[in-house]
């Protein structure tokens, strides 16, 4: 008998079919190197195809808290994830979550921490490399666990997920310009160029991404500093870009400055979804949707990590243990 594939179990309604996001991570990337290095999405912002915005990263400007402030709308004092090796499931309603509740199918092709915070802890690199559970907040989800993993392999996979599963919302993960500021600083060569590497990545699979109909954003965890370290404050490593690429946004570049807590409420509205309820919208120059809750008063988020451990998993959930890989310096 032929396998139904979760699209044809699921058949979404073209309204449904409609609303979707891509939201690309990239790992350290610095909001002056975004904004000198990167000629592609440079080229989709003077053909006003794009908008750039500045964001001032949450702190402590370190990967896993920022995975969290990215994803869940929340501050690090609000949601607990205070540190690299603070590893666990996430405690907040994440854009994973409420784009499930919805009915919105969703996918993810990232470094594995994000499957620690959002589908099931610990990470089991034997079983959990490829997910497909329709009942987790990742129902698709592509994962890797060494940093070097390599950025042109990270898009084909995302690719793939997109392809195969049609998701409406989709996470895009690389860690490669990270990966090379923490080997050479933030203000070498090799960062630069990993930075340009990058972009020309982008080059190929955006066109593909917007002529689907996806409206897509790209930002960053943190940036980098010339030590080749983040964590502080400063702006080296608290500026990160934010590039949007949608019919709903105005073209140009802003400036000003927008919280890093602003991105997943966005998300929210371009989704036509809840917010999170520990989620803190705020207006966003450039976009004329509102940003008022999207929500009815009766879309109460449900935070099924917290009401149910059994709904996010059909193994036992494991108790917290050591994570697969200890890296403080993400
Ligand atoms: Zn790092």
């Amino acid at each position: 008998m032929k396998e139904l594939t979760p699209h044809e179990i699921h058949p979404k309604s073209p309204e449904i079919d409609s609303q979707k996001v891509i939201l690309v991570i990239l790992d350290g990337l610095r909001f002056d190197t975004a904004q000198s290095s990167m000629g592609y999405l440079a080229h989709l912002i003077e053909t006003s195809q794009a908008s750039l915005y500045k964001v001032q990263a949450e702190l402590p400007t370190l990967s896993r808290p920022l995975y969290e402030v990215l994803l869940t709308g929340t501050a690090t004092s609000v949601n607990g994830i205070t540190a690299n090796d603070v590893a666990r499931l996430s405690h907040q309603t994440s854009l994973f979550h409420l784009a499930t509740q919805q009915g919105l199918t969703t996918a993810a092709a990232a470094f594995h921490w994000f499957s620690e915070l959002y589908n099931q802890f610990p990470f089991d690199r034997f079983t959990d490399r490829e997910q497909h559970h329709l009942h987790l907040p990742i129902q698709h989800g592509k994962f890797y666990w060494d940093e070097a993993y390599p950025d042109s392999h990270l898009f084909a996979d995302a690719e793939a997920l997109r392809q195969g599963c049609h998701p409406n919302f989709m996470l895009v993960h690389p860690m490669g310009i990270d990966y090379t500021g923490h080997r050479f600083g933030g203000e070498s060569a090799e960062y630069r160029g990993r930075a340009i590497a990058t972009d020309s990545l982008l080059a190929q699979v955006l066109p593909r991404w917007i002529s689907a109909g996806y409206e897509i954003l790209i930002t960053a965890d943190h940036g980098m500093n010339a030590d080749g370290q983040h964590g502080g404050i400063r702006a080296d490593v608290r500026e990160t870009p934010l590039f949007c690429i949608s019919s709903r946004n105005r073209p140009g570049t802003y400036l000003e400055g927008i919280s890093q807590l602003a991105i997943a409420p966005l998300i929210c509205q371009l989704l036509a979804l809840p917010y999170g309820k520990n989620m803190r919208p705020s207006k966003i120059p450039g976009w004329p949707i509102s940003a008022e809750s999207s929500s009815s008063p009766e879309q109460k988020p449900l935070d099924l990590a917290l009401a149910d451990p059994g709904l996010l998993s059909d193994r036992p959930i494991a108790a917290a243990t050591t994570p697969l890989a200890q890296r403080t310096e993400l």
